[in-house]
């Protein structure tokens, strides 16, 4: 109920919500304001406008994308500068990073998201996020089991999407045909 996906789609956002998501993100603007100062480092105009763009998207995004949408908007910032922002957010946990595999990784964050997990396109890249009550539930007996107590969990399902998958039967049956 509460899923995205990356085709587009980013569900409906109603104004009292936005709100909160705005007075977040000026929270999540002074907790790592705080973060980096301890690492010595200062929160910048380049640091404090990633940020809006990163918070403003409930997308799975890259950081080549972050870089291209400020290219576009010709907005000068560097795209060393991007990673690095992003890296120091993962640190901080106001990120989270999805590994593709490869070296794409992409990155949401989970500012007033509820919990979710991922199928991921390993040809497109695209993930689609769900939400499964049961697999939740079977995670905590499994820890249970194990006397283990959970912190956190990412699951992440790797295959081939609806689209590739029709793209794959679409170029075998053409080649059972010419071949
Ligand atoms: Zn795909
Ligand atoms: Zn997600």
């Amino acid at each position: 109920m509460n899923a995205a996906d990356d085709s587009g789609g980013v569900r409906s956002s109603v104004a009292p919500r936005r709100a909160a998501l705005v007075a977040a993100s000026e929270r999540v603007e002074r907790e790592f304001e705080r973060f980096i100062r301890g690492k010595g480092l200062k929160l910048t105009s380049q640091r404090r406008r990633i940020l809006k763009r990163v918070f403003g998207t409930n997308r799975h995004f890259t950081a080549e994308e972050i870089h291209e949408a400020f290219r576009r908007d010709r907005d000068d910032v560097s795209r060393a500068t991007v990673y690095r922002t992003l890296s120091l957010l993962v640190e901080g946990g106001f990120l989270d990073m999805l590994e593709l595999g490869g070296d794409t990784k992409r990155y949401e964050h989970i500012l007033g998201r509820e919990h979710h997990d991922h199928l991921m396109c390993a040809t497109c890249g695209s993930v689609i996020e769900f939400q499964e009550p049961r697999i939740e539930v079977l995670q905590e007996e499994v820890a249970a089991r194990h006397s283990f107590r959970i912190t956190s969990h990412s699951l992440r399902i790797f295959g081939s999407c609806k689209k590739c998958v029709a793209n794959e039967l679409a170029h075998s049956a053409a080649s059972a045909v010419t071949g």
